[in-house]
């Protein structure tokens, strides 16, 4: 078995005007594919890793062979994260649902929330992610380097957004936080609920 690209829920025009078609496209097509494609080069020959679901190598780094261990990490990270991201895109979703309300409950209310998980965003420096996660039962906002999953440290992903230039750079060039700022105009909260409920 050899891990494969996810397609898109939607079109990759479906998320203009904030997420642009051509963005979207190259980041699917070349970005992601690409990680996959060193993730399978890696995993070639280590037919016991390649039949588990990428995500659990990543919880389980330790059980990977040394030599192989950081091309899993940030391959099958660059696959994990963005299959994690897709379907978490959608516009006109309305905040709601439980984890609305733990959002709520945490924070004080959505716009505190809003920029806390932006300033974390914009000030994350290089390449990385911006995470809501569920740990141990309690919401928190983190960041990771690359393409380090939280999965890695025991959390549970619920949001997550893509701060690497290549998810903005044709759009936004410089400008992350405009990028920010329009991703909560796409962020799915029925998926992102799902995501709550399933960390328990
Ligand atoms: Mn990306």
């Amino acid at each position: 078995m050899t891990y494969s690209l996810p397609e898109l829920p939607y079109k990759y025009d479906a998320l203009e005007p904030f997420f642009d078609e051509q963005t979207m496209r190259i980041h699917h097509t070349k970005h992601h594919q690409t990680y996959i494609d060193k993730l399978n080069a890696a995993l070639k020959g280590h037919d016991q890793f390649q039949d588990r679901p990428a995500e659990l190598l990543l919880k389980n780094l330790n059980e990977v062979p040394e030599n192989i261990r950081t091309a899993v990490r940030n391959h099958g990270g660059g696959h994990v994260n963005h299959s994690f991201f897709w379907p978490l895109l959608k516009k006109d979703v309305v905040f709601g649902g439980d984890i609305a309300a733990a959002i709520t409950s945490t924070y004080g209310n959505f716009d505190n929330f809003k920029s806390r998980f932006s300033e974390s965003a914009a000030l994350l420096f290089g390449s990385g992610w911006t995470w809501l996660v569920a740990d141990n039962g309690k919401l928190d906002i983190m960041t990771t380097p690359n393409q380090d999953s939280p999965v890695s440290v025991g959390a549970v992903p619920i949001l997550g957004l893509d701060v690497w230039e290549h998810a903005y750079y044709l759009k936004y060039q410089n400008r992350r936080p405009e990028y920010i700022e329009a991703f909560f105009n796409i962020i799915d909260w029925d998926k992102a609920n799902k995501n709550f409920k399933k960390a328990g």
